[in-house]
């Protein structure tokens, strides 16, 4: 069975409902976390999942809203899991070496609390209790930097990604598309509307696009350079023909209280499905030719 659980479908602004970026893909067990925003952990555990679940971090880009969590997620899927489970695999654009390395390396933000960890009694006797052994072994990460050439494969699904355009020079940002023997989802991260997205996205099953807001809102302030709105997002899916849009990284005001005016206005450009996403939310994906959702 393969999933998608919406675990961050917001912007940087905290509200009840959304927050940040972050979705788990589950693809026949083999589960896959895309961006860590904030309280992305948290959500998790609330979909039914712990750290220890995930296989594979890919991170689309380096705001806060989408890798917030990295810290919290990372740790605590270590310590849980006492040296039981495999290394997480961690993927992403530059700079997520240097962000692993300033966060757990020796100088890092995160050395004093992995240093307790591993050393003081407390959390030994949690660690035996868990079923680890000592002495612990240290948190490490399998982490690889991508770029566009990037390919990432496994028995069950690969990964192919581009560049999208969003916050350059300052971060790099990629698109993904997985794509297992029956199916394809492509994750956009944040983006304006671009080539690269439009090619990278073709004819895929179900496109996960960021969506700012409206688009006279976004036009008239000038942030469409950067940002897709939602009609944007609409041409975008159908100049791909994709079958599916999600429309995600959206404000709570269209996401939550108005998103039948988001679905309006994406089709007036896209005649496939369009969902918003909401928090929590599971969506099946494509399998052997059959929508699961
Ligand atoms: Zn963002």
């Amino acid at each position: 069975m393969k999933l998608l659980h919406v675990l961050g479908a917001g912007t940087p602004k905290a509200t009840p409902n959304r927050f940040g970026s972050g979705y788990l893909l589950d693809l026949d067990g083999d589960r896959i976390l895309i961006d860590c925003g904030p309280a992305v952990t948290q959500k998790l555990a609330r979909a039914g999942f712990a750290p220890g679940d995930v296989s594979s971090l890919f991170f689309t880009h380096h705001h806060f809203d989408h890798n917030a969590d990295y810290a919290a997620f990372a740790i605590s899927r270590w310590d849980q899991g006492a040296d039981l489970i495999p290394d997480l695999r961690v993927f992403g654009p530059w700079p997520t070496s240097e962000v692993t390395e300033r966060l757990f390396g020796p100088d890092g933000a995160f050395a004093f609390d992995l240093a307790a960890r591993l050393n003081q009694p407390p959390s030994q006797i949690v660690h035996v209790q868990r079923g680890g052994t000592l002495p612990r072994r240290p948190m490490s990460l399998d982490v690889k930097v991508l770029d566009p050439h990037s390919t990432v494969e496994t028995r069950g699904w690969g990964v192919r990604m581009d560049v999208v355009e969003h916050a350059q020079p300052y971060l790099e940002s990629l698109a993904y598309r997985f794509e297992w023997p029956s199916g394809s989802i492509v994750f956009s991260g944040d983006t304006r509307p671009c080539r690269s997205l439009v090619d990278l996205a073709a004819g895929a099953d179900t496109l996960v696009m960021f969506c700012w807001d409206e688009q006279s809102k976004l036009e008239s302030l000038g942030l469409d350079r950067w940002h897709t709105g939602t009609e944007s997002a609409g041409r975008l899916a159908a100049e791909a023909g994709v079958r599916r849009l999600i429309l995600t990284h959206i404000n709570d005001r269209l996401g939550t209280v108005h998103p039948e005016v988001a679905i309006e206005q994406a089709r007036m450009h896209f005649s496939g499905e369009v969902i918003v996403a909401s928090e929590l939310m599971t969506v099946g994906l494509a399998d052997h030719g059959q929508d699961l959702r």
